[in-house]
């Protein structure tokens, strides 16, 4: 489903993924962690073409992200993305975020559209909250409508950039709920988290980053039991 190869990346003069090399196949789920600034949310962000990569390969469901917009444009539509802070549009209701891409992009009637929007809200358990405005929602409600508008433009793909590290604490199960059960439907899912009873309820494999380069990647129970670098281990002591 996605092929990173000898990425690298940088900042101005800091180089902040290095030489980074990644595969993950159909289905697989990946929850990624490591220290603050460790290159986390700009790899997430290079997946989807939010961020240009300057050297290597990265492959999205076969096609390879170059500066080309029509290519950007093709791999977008193959990823939904998710971040700590739902960027839904604040002027729009639920229903009417979820509809604008199917709608403007991939040229769904507006019928069809709310049909499959309202599908989606149920799937993630508010549909009594479509016509509401994103400011009226708990933001474990926002959150899950954020998850339904990506949903809706069936892609291949999930990324989440933290979705749960803004929420109060009541609100990060139902959040993570909505995760487990996307999961458990086979949705091929990145999710940078912290949340590590997520990491060994869904993750196939646990991605350890430091410094821009990905030092661990190995299934949750040995990752948990006995993760192999020393700044793994000193990041698994102070999580709670
Ligand atoms: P966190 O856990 O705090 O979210 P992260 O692992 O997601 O951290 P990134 O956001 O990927 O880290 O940032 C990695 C490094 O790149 C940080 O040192 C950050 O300051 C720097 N950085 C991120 N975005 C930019 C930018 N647009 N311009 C310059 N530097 C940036
Ligand atoms: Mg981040």
């Amino acid at each position: 489903a996605l092929a990173l190869r000898g990425v690298n990346k940088w900042f101005g003069r800091f180089h902040v993924l290095r030489d980074l090399s990644l595969s993950v196949a159909r289905g697989e789920r990946i929850v990624i962690c490591g220290p603050s600034g460790s290159g986390k949310s700009t790899l997430i962000r290079c997946i989807n073409g939010l961020e240009a990569h300057q050297s290597g390969q990265i492959f999205v469901e076969g096609t390879e992200l170059t500066r080309d917009l029509k290519t950007i444009d093709r791999v977008r539509r193959e990823t939904g993305m998710v971040f700590q802070h739902f960027n839904l549009f604040p002027h729009l209701t639920v229903l009417e975020n979820c509809m604008l891409a199917p709608v403007h992009v991939r040229k769904l009637s507006r019928a069809e559209a709310e049909a499959a929007a309202m599908e989606l809200l149920s799937r993630v358990r508010i549909p009594e909250q479509a016509h509401k405005y994103p400011a009226q929602l708990s933001g474990g409600q926002q959150q899950r409508a954020a998850i339904a508008r990506a949903l809706c433009m069936k892609p291949r793909i999930m990324l989440f950039d933290e979705p749960t590290s803004a929420l109060d604490p009541e609100m990060v199960q139902e959040v993570l709920e909505t995760m487990i059960a996307l999961a458990d439907e086979g949705m091929t899912m990145l999710c940078v988290s912290h949340e590590m009873g997520f990491a060994r309820a869904v993750a196939d494999r646990v991605i350890f980053m430091d410094e821009g380069r990905i030092v661990e990647d190995s299934p949750p129970r040995s990752f948990f039991s006995a993760p192999q670098h020393e700044r793994a281990r000193l990041f698994l002591s102070r999580i709670p």
